[in-house]
């Protein structure tokens, strides 16, 4: 292969690909663009070709050939067989020491399989997760890179650079070995989906039980964006419920079919923290409650189910008013977020310390705060929380999450106990108080969980008087 003058080159050119190759050239890199139908590549050309200092290649051999040494490849295509027939091409024509890099949102165990196969062949491979989406990537994402620590030497430097920034700190840094960047892309996503169910469920209470419209709830949504709630969730959420449908001029959100899609980050999430034993609750059912949402032909026919007899509005609140309602929904959001964080980093240590990796929970805390789609507030306290304890049991155990989880638990209380009353489901809220209420418990019903496993299958239980570790088996019953 010959050796270009193209710092980096981006191959699949649809909008992420192109949005990303756009910010690198913005940047003032030389970007070598490829894209399996040429179309594309001519196509981002005509239009912001003069954005920067593009190569145009056609085959894989001739976008190869425009790279620098060590070569840089971006690989920005459909995740799954597609990725890997590019990698196939890529490497078939790269040399020893050239990296590719996968920004799709590949499966961790895919990444780690290609990155040892790669490694075989003298290539570096980096998984990176890439968060933000198309307006991300073009203006600035949260770049969560793996692979070895040599290619992020040589990688590192670009990326920071197109990266979002925030107090002079890039959203970008190296997160550890092989597969560890795609995994904390997928716990990201994960988390996504935990906030996003839970900013629903708050506006549905608004909704069902407060008898407020789209446009009231935006106004509450845009008032708790100026609290310790501020994020960009609850900014576009302001936005989306603001927002009137051309056709009928009413509010668009009620036009919207209520029957929520995934690709499959979320469920790759849960899927790895029940391989991990990690217990994910308020992220597995964000996900459960998308697959609810989406059972239109069950749903349309379990619709006349019964209630049950369901208190008034006024005594479901228990003499408070609409007002202290809505600051206690506010407060349980702010818990069940917290929550939805902590398992969040619960996972990430676990698939790190299963795999080897050595991520730095601080990292994700820094580079989460701008460019991703969960950037928040909320993410400077959880920097400074594992800043000063990097090795923090749980997120709510550090003093200002626990203070805040405490100062809000009766509201958060108060807010779950009517929505079981009145019959309006959060999942969300709900799970994550119990988890909370699990892990303070003094005791658990475990103790007769493990009697009974022992009495069925002599599977044998600790006592609390014997050392830990230390097995009992009891004849339960005679004949047993
Ligand atoms: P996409 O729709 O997932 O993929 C389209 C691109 O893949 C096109 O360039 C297409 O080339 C190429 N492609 C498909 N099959 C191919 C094959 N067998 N060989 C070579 N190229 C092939 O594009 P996207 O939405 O821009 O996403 C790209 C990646 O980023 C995906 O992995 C996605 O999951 C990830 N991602 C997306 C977002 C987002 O917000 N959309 C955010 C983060 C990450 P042709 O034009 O020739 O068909």
């Amino acid at each position: 292969a010959g050796v270009g003058r193209a710092q980096i080159g981006v191959t699949g050119l649809a909008v992420m690909g192109s949005n990303l190759a756009r910010n690198l050239a913005r940047h003032g890199h030389t970007v070598a663009l490829h894209n399996r139908h040429a179309d594309k590549t001519d196509r981002l050309i005509a239009e912001h070709g003069d954005e920067g200092d593009f190569v145009r290649t056609e085959s894989i051999e001739e976008f190869v050939a425009a790279l620098q040494k060590p070569r840089r490849a971006l690989i920005m295509v459909k995740a799954g067989q597609p990725t890997d027939q590019v990698i196939e091409q890529l490497a078939a024509a790269m040399e020893p020491g050239d990296i590719i890099i996968d920004g799709g949102n590949a499966l961790f165990t895919d990444t780690i399989r290609r990155e040892h196969a790669l490694r075989e062949r003298g290539l570096h491979f980096v998984g990176a997760g890439v968060s933000g989406g198309e307006v991300g990537a073009l203006e600035g994402p949260s770049i969560m890179p793996g692979g070895s620590v040599e290619s992020y030497k040589s990688l590192g430097p670009l990326l920071e650079s197109i990266a979002a920034q925030v107090d002079g700190t890039p959203c970008c840094t190296h997160i550890g070995p092989d597969g560890s960047g795609h995994f904390v892309k997928m716990v990201h996503n994960g988390i996504e989906y935990s906030d996003m169910q839970l900013i629903g469920e708050a506006y549905d209470l608004m909704r069902r039980v407060l008898g407020f419209d789209a446009g009231r709830i935006a106004e509450v949504f845009r008032d708790w964006n100026g609290t310790e709630l501020e994020s960009y969730l609850v900014e576009i959420t302001a936005e989306v419920l603001d927002k009137s449908d051309p056709q009928t001029g009413g509010p668009l959100v009620d036009v919207i079919v209520d029957a929520a899609e995934q690709k499959g980050t979320g469920r790759w999430t849960v899927k790895a923290a029940l391989d991990l034993g990690v217990p994910v609750t308020g992220i597995a059912e964000a996900v459960f409650a998308r697959a609810l949402s989406g059972a239109r032909t069950q749903r349309a026919a379990t619709k006349g189910l019964a209630g049950g007899t369901l208190p008034t509005v006024a005594e479901a609140l228990g003499g408070h008013s609409e007002t202290e309602f809505i600051e206690d929904i506010r407060r349980a959001l702010y818990a069940s977020k917290v929550i939805a964080y902590a398992q969040g980093f619960d996972e990430i240590k676990a698939g790190s310390d299963e795999h080897g990796w050595g991520v730095k929970p601080v990292d994700l805390a820094t580079i989460w705060r701008g460019g991703c789609i969960i950037r928040a507030r909320f993410l400077d306290r959880i920097r400074e929380a594992y800043t000063s304890n990097p090795e923090l049991p749980s997120l709510v155990l550090d003093p200002f999450f626990r203070s805040a989880i405490e100062e809000g638990l009766d509201s958060w209380r108060r807010v779950v106990a009517a929505a079981v009353r009145l019959g309006v489901p959060t999942p969300g809220f709900s799970s994550s108080l119990a988890y909370y209420d699990g892990l303070r418990a003094e005791r658990l019903p475990a103790a007769l969980t493990q009697g009974q496993r022992d009495y069925f299958g002599a599977h044998t239980y600790e006592r609390v008087d014997a050392p830990e570790g230390k097995k009992f088996h009891i004849l339960w019953s005679e004949g047993g």
